[in-house]
This record gives structure tokens, sequence and C-alpha cells, in this order.
């Protein structure tokens, strides 16, 4: 179904986006890996990934949070693999402060990684998905790109401004075989939430396995995470034919956390 296609996922070195790369290239999928890391560890990541599966993957370690880093990543992406099919713009940042304590450097920080840098990413994939007349875009948004919590100004006002972006360009590309869509996770265990979790275990003074549980209870009816692993499952059936007729919508993937 999707064997030979080419992709690049952003923010793929780590939880989400790994789960998403891990799919698509379970599928036959050429990868475009993309983050920060541990040089060895990536390498180690890379070429298991190609070994498991048979696929060409590659790692580029673009600063999203550049200027233009995305456009040059997806420029890159489609030198190296001969085009780009499916952009998957996951790479994503946090912090957490009341709107009066938060510092203009890590608003414009999680704006430029966020968001900006997915206008970016889809701006220069565009062209040539329309050329070869296929083509999906995957947003990774959040729940909080459609219902807001405490303390996450800049993440929420992205993370809203995706869901936003993801219809523009579903309706822009709504008479061609070009889909974008956005999947909107609850609390997914990754590094990103382990940080949450950790910093509400010593605020409070609890063990980090009741601030988890408690983490879960406040917000998600399943109380259960969701994995990585089901959220890759999602973007390839946004990649699948069966999906082709779906376009500019945000999908939770929250345990009910939204049906609240
Ligand atoms: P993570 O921290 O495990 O992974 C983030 C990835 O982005 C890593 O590969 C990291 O290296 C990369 N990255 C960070 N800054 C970058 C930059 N400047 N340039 C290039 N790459 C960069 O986090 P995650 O939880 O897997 O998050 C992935 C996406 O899912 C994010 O957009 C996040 O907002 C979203 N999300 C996560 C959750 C959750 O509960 N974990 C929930 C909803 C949405």
């Amino acid at each position: 179904m999707l064997n030979g296609k080419r992709a690049l996922v952003t923010g793929s070195t780590s939880g989400i986006g790994l789960g998403i790369a891990r799919a698509l290239a379970a599928q036959g999928v050429s990868v475009m890996l993309n983050g920060f890391g541990d040089a060895a560890e990536i390498e180690a990541l890379r070429a298991g990934l190609a070994r498991e599966f048979g696929v060409t993957v590659l790692y580029n370690g673009a600063d999203l949070s550049k200027s233009d880093g995305a456009g040059e990543l997806v420029r890159d992406t489609e030198g190296r693999l001969g085009g780009l099919d499916i952009l998957v713009n996951n790479a994503g940042i946090q912090h957490v402060a009341p709107v009066e304590e938060f510092p203009l450097e890590r608003w414009d920080a999680v704006i430029a990684i966020n968001l900006t840098a997915v206008f970016q990413g889809i701006r220069a994939a565009l062209p040539g998905m329309k050329a070869r007349g296929w083509g999906r875009i995957v947003n990774v948004a959040s729940v909080h790109g459609v219902v807001a919590s405490v303390n996450k100004a800049a993440y929420i006002a992205a993370k809203h401004g995706v869901v936003g972006l993801t219809k523009v360009v579903g309706l822009e590309t709504a008479e061609i075989d070009v889909t974008c869509n956005a999947i909107c996770p609850g609390w997914v265990l990754t590094p990103l939430v382990q940080k949450q979790i950790d910093a509400r275990a010593e605020a409070q003074g609890v063990a980090v396995e009741q601030a988890g549980r408690d983490l879960l209870t406040e917000k998600q009816p399943s109380k259960k995470f969701t994995t990585p692993e089901q959220i890759g499952e999602l973007a390839v059936f946004l990649c699948s034919p069966a999906a082709a007729n779906m376009t500019g919508i945000a999908l939770p993937m929250d345990g009910g956390w939204t049906a609240q």
C-alpha cells in the first residue's frame, strides 16, 4: 500500500516521532529521521530500522528552531530520497510557566519549533507533492490544539495554530490527492512528559509513580497513556487509501480527554 513511498518525520529520534517512523518503515516506506540526541545512539537507531524493515533510513540533524531549518530539511530529504511523499511534522518542545512569568525567549522557541517549522516544512514540501500528484501531511498537534490547560501558553497557542494551519492546507489541497490532517494525542509517556511528571513529583513531594498516576487521573478518563505505537498506526491509516477523503481534520487520541 505505502511500499516505496518516501517520508520525513521531524523529531523522530525519540518518543512519538520514533513510533511513527517505525510504523511507516514497517510499511516499506523509506524514512528520513530528524532530531537531537547522542550521535552513536542515533546511528544505531537508523541502522537498526533499515535492517529490521529493509528500507532506506537516513538522518539529518537539522535544528528546526532555525529560520528555515524545516525548509532545508525538506529539500535535503527530496534530494537524498529522490522525493518526499509523506511529511510528518512531529518535533516539539514544551515550557511550563504562568503567563506573567513566561520568558519571551521560551515563547519564541516553542512557537518556532512547534508552529513556524510546521509551516516552513509544508511550504517546502507541497510543490513536489503537487507535481507528483500525491502527498500526505500529518501534523502531530495535541489535545492542546483543541482545549487548554493552565501554564502552557506558548504550547497551546502553537498547537491551536497547527490545527488551524492543518485546516487551511486541507482546503488548499482539497481537489488533489494530497491530504493534511492533525493527530491530537493526550498523554503519551515520552521524555517530554516524563519531565513534567518528575517536576510534579518534586513540587508535590510525592513518588514519581504517584505523580504519573495523578497526571492521568486529572485529564485522561481511560487512565492509560496513549502509546507511540498507537499513534504510528494512526499515521499509517491517514496515509492509506481508506483515508484519501479525510482532510483538514484534527483527530484526538486521548483516552476521552476532549470528550468531557
Ligand atoms: P520527545 O521529547 O520524546 O521528542 C521530541 C523530538 O523532537 C525529539 O526527537 C527531539 O530531538 C526533537 N526536537 C526537539 N527540538 C528540536 C529542534 N529544535 N529541531 C529538531 N528536532 C527537535 O517528545 P514527544 O512527546 O515524542 O513529542 C513529539 C510531539 O508530540 C511534539 O510535537 C509534542 O508536542 C506532541 N505531543 C506529545 C504528547 C505527549 O504526551 N508526549 C501529547 C500531545 C502531543
